[in-house]
């Protein structure tokens, strides 16, 4: 188990180094995903490698010529990276610029300045009732996949298409697996190892992300582990797109509390949701991105309340409370989160909501905010 997590530690210490390691041992092409709803299985199965653009960890520079500081945490940092010449093995790029306005930048920004081998721009629908966001869906995969066979030269079979998303569903399976041993014995990981092991799956291939989890699954049935009764159990929930800095899961784990599941991007949100693998396979895919759970606020979703499915985790996990992590300027979730907070205070749910900021100078204000916050649910 050790071994599988240092693993994982330094993969996603360098994702940089990592990806570009990777292209250069496969010989094939990189192809960069902007989160969170690319079905990169049409890239696998194309035989490039698809990978989940991040958030790098240096400070905006020659970025902040592009995107207005008040643009998110993630947009900035990847505009940064690409101009500054970071993302050079990355030879093509996938944006979904409905997500939020901020996506809908990237096309232009690289198209002039970066100009990779191959660019994709989709366009995939709100979820309003009717059928006809499906056939819409369908359209746009099936002209996606046109345009990968245009630039690979290689047709895509529904075979291969078949293959990858067996893959992709054995990935989603191990990481619930990896998830339902936590939920059992909440002291088995860390918080941070948790993140890297789902951030990992995002860049690694996922045959090679398959082995590691099946090894660190048996290690983690096998280990036993201390309860650790006094500490408080809380979920968070939120911060789309990216990692959170891993010194916030610290500081929430050193104030006395412990994180049994979540409701994260690089977390439970990422593997929801299998492929089915019966009928079409672009059907199939159109299917899991049109599935309104878990409650996405960049698919429009409002028949279904993202709060009761927060508040159901809480409680399925007998957590004290959740803290909501908005990533500073996401329109999206900040559009979303009055209701969330309204159907907090309905329930009498103990909650905060935390703003990550791309740049943090310094953890102090959000310690202050968590340390009451722990007081408070402490002495539930
Ligand atoms: S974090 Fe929010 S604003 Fe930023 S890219 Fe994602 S959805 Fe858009």
């Amino acid at each position: 188990m050790e071994k599988v997590l240092t693993e994982i530690a330094e993969v996603t210490a360098d994702p940089y180094g990592y990806v570009a390691g990777l292209k250069e041992r496969k010989e094939k092409k990189v192809i960069g995903c902007f989160p969170m709803h690319i079905p990169d299985e049409i890239i696998h199965a194309a035989d490039l490698i698809p990978v989940v653009i991040w958030r790098g960890n240096e400070p905006v520079t020659w970025g902040h010529a592009h995107v207005p500081p008040y643009d998110c945490g993630i947009t900035r940092s990847f505009v940064d990276d690409a101009v500054r010449g970071k993302l050079g093995f990355m030879d093509g790029m996938v944006f979904h610029v409905r997500q939020c306005l901020q996506a809908g930048e990237f096309p232009f920004i690289m198209e002039r300045h970066v100009k990779p081998s191959y660019q994709k721009v989709l366009y995939l629908p709100a979820l309003y009732p009717g059928d006809v966001m499906r056939d819409f869906t369908i359209t746009e995969l099936e002209g996606f996949k046109t345009s990968l066979e245009e630039f690979t030269g290689k047709k895509i079979s529904d075979d291969n298409l078949n293959k990858s998303i067996e893959i992709y569903n054995k990935n989603r399976s191990l990481l619930e697996r990896v998830y339902e041993i936590r939920r059992e014995k909440p002291e088995i990981l860390k918080a941070r190892e948790v993140m890297q092991i789902v951030w990992s799956s995002m860049f690694m291939l996922k045959e090679d992300h398959n082995k590691l989890l099946t090894e660190l699954i048996k290690g983690m049935e096998a280990k036993t582990v201390e309860p650790e009764k006094d500490k408080i159990r809380v979920i968070p929930v939120g911060c789309l797109c990216q990692t959170l800095q891993f010194d916030i899961l610290d500081l929430i784990e050193d104030l006395g509390m412990i994180i049994p599941d979540d409701d994260l991007y690089i977390g439970s949100r990422y593997f929801a949701n299998q492929v089915n693998l019966d009928g079409s396979p672009l059907g199939a895919l159109a299917d899991r991105y049109l599935t309104r759970t878990p409650v996405c606020p960049t698919k429009g979703v409002w028949q279904v309340h993202w709060g009761d499915e927060a508040i159901k985790k809480m409680r399925d996990n007998d957590a004290r409370g959740i803290i909501s992590i908005i990533v500073k300027y996401c329109p999206p979730h900040a559009c979303y989160y009055p209701d969330f907070k309204s159907k907090m205070e309905q329930e009498g749910i103990n909650a905060i909501m935390i703003e990550m900021e791309h740049e943090i100078i310094t953890l102090e204000a959000i310690k202050t905010r968590l340390q009451s916050f722990v007081e408070i649910i402490g002495g539930v």
